[in-house]
């Protein structure tokens, strides 16, 4: 017969039971030892468990530190690696282990000194600090029994409130060693896809900085639960809003995770297990931290990638529900950059990425991310390198870490050693020098090897970017969007903020053409002061009411901004394109509304531009069947690829998933725009691409290789793709491209590759 004792009425009730009487042994003057010492008492008390120990994580292992049960002379004696016995498993895999014979496990590890050969049963959970195991709490019984689960619930809840006590410096002398912050210094190497390409090193700095839980014992139960009633209260109310106004909008799986989280959010189970642990005795931050540990160790050992992902959403509303209970809302740009870092987030919106110090900010890390967001195109326009794509952020990552981002390798080092430090810093002057030569091509003409000029320009699309033209010595600037004013604005722009911004813009760009493309707004690019009643429940941003078709019917909008436009370039040239236009009549509506606006400053003796030339973008494929229409009334057509191939593919430009699916050098894009150089020769319209694409070297080879003769692109690009065209023989590439796209290889990047291998195009690589 087994002496195990009758299992406690409730987890709640026992947790609460020691709890408090853990609460009075903190607050008394006695040293760290004997307080720890206490503690093994009372728990083995209360669980009526023959052994309790405290192993904590000491200059790398783990120590015991205090037990009630096993010889004392073990104590600061027995030390286990972490991995090492079931304790040092614990701590590893971060577990909870309940064994009814200890020593049949795989892992066990005997320590003579101990005495523990008496004791059959085991149960251990790890004491867990920023998300790592600082220690272990386990008990041990003679008689082989598994514990109940309301038992290891209990020991879950003691090890939460230990991890407050040890990183008190009263508990243990040398309270800084045993935070993890301190101890596990050891380097990590993360993997991602680039991005934004370049190099940065600084400190991580979380986008949603993590909430430090300073109390976990409650002193009021009651106040406890109306705090988290309220803060359950206020998240549901953000998430509606979020889903009514798409300002979450930022990532093409943004509908996913909304509704996940509206599962999350209304899941009465989740509430009710907050509430349990609220009941056991813990703070309401320490209760919500509590489930979410409990969820984190059972999900650990479910190996499936949708419940993975599922995980993280809730980790992310459960950090949301802690930063609403404890007041800290700010994300980290409202703190400000103290010093050169690395932003890490899951994802962001373009307007969050631009309200941070751009002197500061040395890279960007995400979780998801892709290609064409809009967030990238603005990391792009400001220089920061970005990796996307990263898994296992939150476990390795802590704030303050040093980073060190190498986008094209697609690598993240953190807190590097000094050797892997040394060869970064290497790689960085070899990378500047690369670069100090390519802005040596700046006053270089972009010409190809066989004569044929090409004309680059640069997209921008804020007052700074402009000094981006003498940087790279483009020809102007092919694409200004427009819209970026108003996403950095806490209110619509008024026309006179546009005017200046758009005359200031064309001032420093003296004779140098500069394109303004017309707003943008909707998509990705969602304005959380416009109240877009229409937009609130769509499902499909990117294809619904955005950029032309929003402004057409806002015509208050086009008119204010077609003014403030004309006022700026009088006395010269305007030119001036709309995005996302499908059918000619809507060019042909916004070219009027232009027209008219033009003859109303006319009336009113208003200075004029001295030419408008006007332009359309080309996004949506379904334009080219009525391209031939709209040629005779064009002044230049500019290809966005970005969107054209999101359309061409359909494949949502910003999801993670599809960020590597397609190819822009798929025989699908190369053949469209092929027929569209073929169409738009023989008009006097220009041509020219300006999405992502064209700033990439092999892809702006394979646009030249076609027939397009003027790239507008990232600033970044303009000096690697110029590069490219110096050492490009254009007559010989465009005799070979024909039997590209006649016959595409299943990997088509390969047969251009191999081309410029051949023929010795520098690609930059
Ligand atoms: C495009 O779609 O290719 C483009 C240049 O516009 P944006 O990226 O701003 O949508
Ligand atoms: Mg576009």
């Amino acid at each position: 017969m087994t002496n195990a004792p009758p299992p406690p009425t409730s987890a709640a009730q026992s947790a609460r039971t020691i709890l408090t009487r853990l609460h009075e042994v903190m607050a008394a003057r006695t040293n760290a030892q004997s307080k720890l010492n206490q503690v093994v008492g009372i728990i083995g008390e209360c669980l009526d468990s023959e052994v309790c120990s405290i192993y904590l994580l000491r200059e790398g292992a783990l120590e015991l530190y205090a037990t009630r049960g096993l010889k004392q002379e073990a104590v600061h004696v027995t030390r286990l690696g972490l991995g090492e016995g079931l304790v040092g498993t614990i701590a590893e895999q971060i577990e909870t282990l309940n064994l009814d014979e200890a020593a049949a496990h795989p892992d066990f590890s005997y320590r003579p000194e101990t005495g523990e050969e008496l004791f059959h049963s085991f149960a251990g959970v790890p004491i867990i600090r920023r998300e790592r195991a600082v220690g272990v709490l386990c008990v041990q019984h003679a008689e082989p029994r598994r514990y109940e689960e309301i038992e290891i619930e209990t020991l879950q809840t003691v090890a939460m409130v230990l991890s407050e006590l040890i990183a008190n410096a009263d508990l243990v002398d040398t309270a800084a060693r045993i935070d993890a912050g301190e101890t596990d210094q050891s380097m990590q190497r993360l993997s991602g896809q680039k991005l934004v390409d370049g190099m940065g090193a600084g400190i991580a700095v979380f986008h949603q900085p993590r909430v430090h839980i300073e109390h976990t014992v409650a002193d009021d139960i009651e106040a406890e639960r109306h705090r988290v009633y309220a803060a359950f209260d206020k998240m549901r109310e953000q998430i509606d809003r979020m889903a009514s106004q798409a300002e979450f909008g930022v990532g093409g799986e943004h509908e996913e995770v909304l509704e996940t989280y509206k599962m999350f959010a209304y899941d009465e189970g989740w509430s009710r297990r907050i509430n349990e642990a609220i009941d056991s005795g813990l703070t309401a931050e320490a209760a919500i931290e509590r489930v979410q540990q409990r969820t984190r160790m059972r999900m650990r050992q479910i190996d499936d990638a949708l419940l993975r992902d599922r995980m993280h959403d809730l980790e992310d509303l459960s950090n949301r529900l802690i930063r609403i209970v404890s007041g800290q809302m700010g994300t980290a740009a409202q703190v400000g950059l103290r010093q050169d870092s690395i932003l890490v987030a899951r994802n962001l919106g373009p307007a969050e990425l631009l309200e941070y110090d751009r002197r500061r900010l040395k890279g960007v890390i995400l979780e998801e991310g892709s290609l064409t967001a809009h967030v990238i195109i603005v990391a792009r326009a400001m220089g920061v390198p970005v990796l996307g794509r990263v898994r296992d952020v939150r476990t390795s990552i802590r704030e303050g870490d040093m980073l060190l981002l190498d986008a094209a390798a697609g690598t993240l080092h953190v807190r590097p050693t000094q050797a892997v430090q040394d060869a970064f810093d290497a790689k960085l002057v070899i990378s500047q020098k690369r670069r100090a030569s390519l802005a040596s091509l700046r006053d270089l003409p972009a010409v190809t090897k066989d004569g044929v000029p090409i004309e680059l320009m640069i997209n921008a699309g804020l007052r700074e970017d402009v000094a981006a033209l003498d940087l790279t010595g483009a020809r102007g600037i092919g694409l200004f969007r427009t819209e970026f004013q108003f996403l950095v604005s806490a209110t619509l722009p008024q026309r006179e903020r546009q005017q200046r911004l758009y005359r200031d813009v064309l001032d420093a760009a003296g004779d140098r053409p500069v394109i303004f493309r017309t707003v943008d707004i909707g998509g990705d690019k969602a304005l959380p002061y416009m109240n877009v009643d229409e937009n609130a429940l769509e499902e499909n941003p990117a294809m619904g009411w955005r950029a032309l078709r929003l402004a057409l019917e806002r015509e208050g909008l086009l008119k204010v901004q077609a003014r403030a436009l004309m006022e700026a370039a009088a006395g010269r040239t305007l030119n001036v394109m709309f995005p996302m236009v499908s059918e000619p009549w809507e060019y042909e509506a916004a070219r009027q509304l232009f027209i008219n606006q033009r003859a109303w400053l006319k009336q009113h003796n208003k200075k004029l531009p001295s030419a408008i030339r006007y332009g359309a973008m080309l996004e949506v494929p379904g334009l080219i069947e009525t391209l031939d229409l709209m040629l005779p009334h064009l002044d230049f057509l500019s290809i966005g690829t970005n969107d054209l191939t999101q359309f061409l593919f359909a494949a949502d430009r910003a999801h993670p998933r599809l960020a590597e699916r397609y190819d822009w050098l798929s025989p699908t894009v190369m053949r469209y725009l092929a027929r569209v150089v073929k169409m738009v020769a023989g008009s006097k319209v220009t041509l020219g691409v300006c999405g992502e694409m064209g700033g990439r070297p092999l892809e702006a080879m394979a646009l030249l290789g076609i027939g397009i003769e003027r790239l507008s692109i990232t600033p970044a690009g303009v000096g690697p793709v110029k590069a490219m065209i110096r050492s490009l023989d254009l007559g010989a590439l465009r005799r070979d491209v024909p039997a590209i796209l006649a016959h595409p290889a299943a990997n088509p990047r390969g047969q251009y590759l191999d081309w410029a291998q051949k023929h010795q195009v520098d690609l930059g690589e």
